[in-house]
């Protein structure tokens, strides 16, 4: 402290402050880790920094998790009830059934991530996190940029405009003469790289030079999610329909974040990831199967019907 600091006048009277300690030690739901990290696609990694709640009441010779703070938060809403395992188990997944989502909100986690431009683009859109990220104003971005390998090369989807599916067959000549052109279409771009130094260092405005450098190049932020919003960007990021690429991390953020949260991810396999949305159409046709039918199905729309064979295909009709 320098001679010239003067303590600031407090603003009021300090209060009083009630500490109520827990009746079992605290321990942490990270085990005591700085981070958690998984290593994603060729350059990039998810790491979970943090948690909250991070330290929980544990009885003796149990796992710590966070699952108690969403049951806590409940419990203001349905009384204190048991406090037995089973008994938040099942309050747990009546929550999430019922959609009854605010609780969900109670457990925030907080990642570090590097990822190519392309898939920051598309988690960028879920809004309901905090995010701060690397600046490419303020920093030069460093030399790593995301480029698949042969065999994961994948072809434009024709029945799904905004997809990639089936690989090229790198066995075969023409299909592999492809995929390494587009490897070295890569190369190409990353050949810029220099470039983009070069021009930095004569002067140009990084904010500027960057325009040059390809969306494959990987930032890094951090965000920060609460449950209930980090589990609807897994229902959505985990799903096939999501690019390989995101997918990729949103199956790592899933098991970070799995043995934390371990009965309120088991809920939202059984209840929502894995389970099956019915349009009325799909509840029709189904009735019509019931009743002897040929499962006549209420629209003509090719998208719709292939969506309605899939589901009728899952549920063994
Ligand atoms: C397979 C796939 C394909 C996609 N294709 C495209 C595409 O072609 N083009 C495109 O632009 N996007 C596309 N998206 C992005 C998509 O439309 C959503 O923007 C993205 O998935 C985020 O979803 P969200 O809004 O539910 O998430 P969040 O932003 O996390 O929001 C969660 C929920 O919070 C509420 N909410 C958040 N912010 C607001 C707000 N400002 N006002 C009111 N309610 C709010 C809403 O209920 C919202 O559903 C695609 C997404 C997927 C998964």
């Amino acid at each position: 402290m320098s001679d010239t600091h003067v303590e600031p006048k407090p603003t009021h009277k300090p209060h009083a402050i009630e500490r109520q300690m827990p009746e079992d030690a605290l321990a942490d739901v990270m085990g005591g880790a700085l981070r958690q990290e998984i290593k994603v696609l060729d350059h990039g990694f998810i790491a979970l920094v943090d948690a909250m709640p991070r330290l929980v009441p544990t009885p003796e010779g149990q796992t710590p998790t966070a699952d108690g703070a969403i049951v806590q938060a409940a419990r203001v809403s349905y009384g204190q009830g048991t406090k037995k395992v089973s008994e938040d188990r099942g309050l747990l997944r009546y929550l999430l059934r019922h959609r009854h989502t605010t609780p969900f909100e109670m457990v925030e986690f907080k990642f570090h991530v590097a990822m190519p431009i392309f898939v920051a683009r598309q988690w960028i859109r879920h809004r309901t996190a905090n995010v701060n990220e690397y600046s490419a104003r303020y920093s030069i971005l460093p030399d790593r940029f995301y480029v698949p390998s042969l065999d994961e090369v994948r072809k434009q989807s024709r029945s799904n405009m905004q997809g990639g599916d089936e690989r090229f067959k790198i066995d075969e000549a023409s299909e592999v003469e492809t995929a390494q052109e587009f490897l070295d279409f890569l190369k190409d771009v990353e050949a810029l790289y220099p470039r983009y130094m070069d021009l930095t260092e004569k002067g140009v405005s990084r904010e500027l030079a960057r325009m040059g450098l390809p969306v494959s190049i990987y930032t890094e932020w951090y965000w920060k999610c609460d449950l209930h919003n980090l589990l609807r960007f897994l229902s959505l990021r985990m799903d096939p329909h999501a690019q390989e690429e995101i997918q990729a991390y949103a199956r790592a953020m899933h098991d970070l974040v799995q043995p934390i949260v371990p009965l309120t991810m088991e809920a939202w396999r059984d209840y929502a990831f894995e389970s099956m949305h019915l349009t009325r159409l799909e509840i029709e046709a189904i009735q019509d199967l019931a009743r002897g039918g040929q499962g006549a199905f209420g629209s003509e729309n090719r998208r719709e019907k292939a969506e309605w064979d899939a589901k009728r295909q899952r549920l063994g009709l």
